[in-house]
This record gives C-alpha cells, structure tokens and sequence, in this order.
C-alpha cells in the first residue's frame, strides 16, 4: 500500500470517475475525504466501505469549499493528494446557452479547482510533498459544437494545472491533469437526451456516431482506467511527471 499515511480530497466522489478514483487512493492506504452530491444511504456506504469521510461542499460556492478544505486541515492535517474531479455538462448551441449553465460549468469544473488548490499548497510546501490532479478531457485539447463552457472550462483547468506546476516545482508538490475521451458515467449518459436534440439524432446515433465517433478505439474509457492512472501519478516514481496533461482517450486526440 503506498499510499499509507497519505490523506487524499477527491472532489466529486460520490459517482463516476471521482468515485473510482476515490476507491482506489483508498485501496492503495490513503485516508480518502470524499465530496459530492447524492442519495444519503449511497453516500454512507460508500464512506463505511473505503473508511472515508463526506463533505457536502457545494464545488460552485468558495466558502463552502474554504470550509471543506479548513476541515480537511483540522481533522486529517490538511489534503496531501488533490483531485479536482467534480463535473457538470450542459449541451446547446452558444446562442442558446442558458447564462446560468455557463456561469456553473465555469465554476464547478475550473474555479473550484483554484479554491482548492490556493489552500491546499501552503501545507504541500510546509511537507515538501504534494500531489494535484485534475481531470480535465479530451476537451481540454480540443472542442465539440454545442460545449462551450465545457471547453472553456477544460482548456482552462489545463492552463491552470501547468502554471500551478511551475510555481511548486521546487517543493516536491506535481500537478498534472488528466484527459479522459468519453467514460461511462451519469455525466455521459446525462448529455445523451439534449445532444438527441440538439443534432436531431436517436440514442444510439448518438452513442456511436457523435461519442464514439471521436474515439478511434471504439469503445468508453473506464472510470477505472483513469483511477490507475491517478494513483500512477501518486507514486515516488511519478514524481517527475508534473504540468502534464496525460491523455487517456483512446486515440481521440492523436487524430
Ligand atoms: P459524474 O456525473 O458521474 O460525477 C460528477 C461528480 O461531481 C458527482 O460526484 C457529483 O455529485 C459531483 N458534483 C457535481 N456538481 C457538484 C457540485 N456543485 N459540488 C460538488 N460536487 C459536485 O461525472 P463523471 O463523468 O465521473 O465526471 C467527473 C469528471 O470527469 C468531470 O470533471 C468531467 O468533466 C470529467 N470527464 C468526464 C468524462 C466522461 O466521459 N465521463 C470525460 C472527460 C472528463
């Protein structure tokens, strides 16, 4: 277990990749901080099977994420491993992009990641050891129609995870990001209906000829796939690795 005695915040957990990697810092020894969204029962489970502890902080709202993180020092000595993985989507054309979905993609899924990331530093430089990843996505690199604020929120956290990696590179602290093409999570499966109609499409023209289409291996990336990456990225060995942003795509981006 090489992750023994390490203590790790894993934003937006309680599904999907967050929840994957969350398991999997866990099963590698760490003391896991989860946070999210869903139903109590699930939650509950989920902190009792990997030892964990809950946060409810709302990833859109700074003070509830300064909370979380002042929590995270008080009760467990502060995050030595960081995952910015909390996610939302909103599909339609920038014409019609309801000002609100944007306002939260941005938040959600680029802000909060410097919310957490300005607070969990100072005690990653005072340890001298210190691991950020962020899952970012193929659209960190390249754009879809109809996912602007998506894509800008992705180019961004992929901005932001390579200039946090030139400031502490001298402390033993790497940052990387992490760019999954198209996983099987609620966040994919949520974005089916509106893409339905936005491009006049059925569910399975859907799946295979706009998801699919732009993965040359054909088939989803598991939620796992990218954890293994994550606790790769925690290890003495990876400790080289840092402002990168690591494709996991099936080919996607190679095109
Ligand atoms: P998911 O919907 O399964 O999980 C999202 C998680 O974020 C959930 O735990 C949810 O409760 C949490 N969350 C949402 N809003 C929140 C908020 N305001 N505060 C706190 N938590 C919040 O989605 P996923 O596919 O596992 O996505 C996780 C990350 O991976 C996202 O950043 C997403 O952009 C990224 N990603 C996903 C894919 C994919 O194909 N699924 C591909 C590339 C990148």
């Amino acid at each position: 277990m090489v992750l023994e005695g390490k203590v790790a915040l894993v934003t937006g957990s309680t599904s999907g990749i967050g929840l994957a990697i969350a398991r999997a810092l866990a099963a590698e020894g760490a003391k896991v901080m989860i946070n999210g969204f869903g139903e109590a029962a699930d939650i509950e489970r989920e902190c009792q099977e990997l030892g964990a502890v809950h946060d409810r902080a709302d990833m859109s709202e700074p003070a509830e994420i300064e909370r979380m993180m002042k929590r995270c020092a008080e009760e467990f000595g502060g995050p030595d491993i960081l995952v910015n993985n909390a996610g939302i989507q909103h599909v339609s054309p920038v014409d019609e992009f309801p000002p609100e979905k944007w306002d939260a993609i941005v938040a959600i899924n680029l802000s909060s990641a410097f919310h957490t990331t300005r607070l969990a530093v100072p005690g990653m430089k005072q340890k001298q050891w210190g691991r950020i990843i962020n899952t970012a996505s193929a659209h960190s690199l390249v754009a879809s129609p109809n996912k602007s604020a998506y894509v800008a929120a992705k180019h961004g956290i992929a901005g932001f995870t390579k200039t946090v990696a030139l400031e502490t590179a001298r402390d033993g602290i790497t940052v990387n990001c992490i760019s999954p093409g198209y996983v099987w999570t609620t966040l994919v499966e949520k974005q089916i209906p509106d893409t339905m109609k936005a491009r006049g499409l059925t569910r399975e023209q859907v799946m295979n000829d706009v998801l699919l289409a732009a993965q040359p291996t054909k088939r989803f990336v598991t939620p796992e796939e990218v954890a293994a990456l994550a606790v790769f990225l925690c290890r003495d060995e990876a400790k080289s690795i840092t402002g990168a942003n690591l494709s996991m795509d099936g080919g996607w981006t190679a095109a």
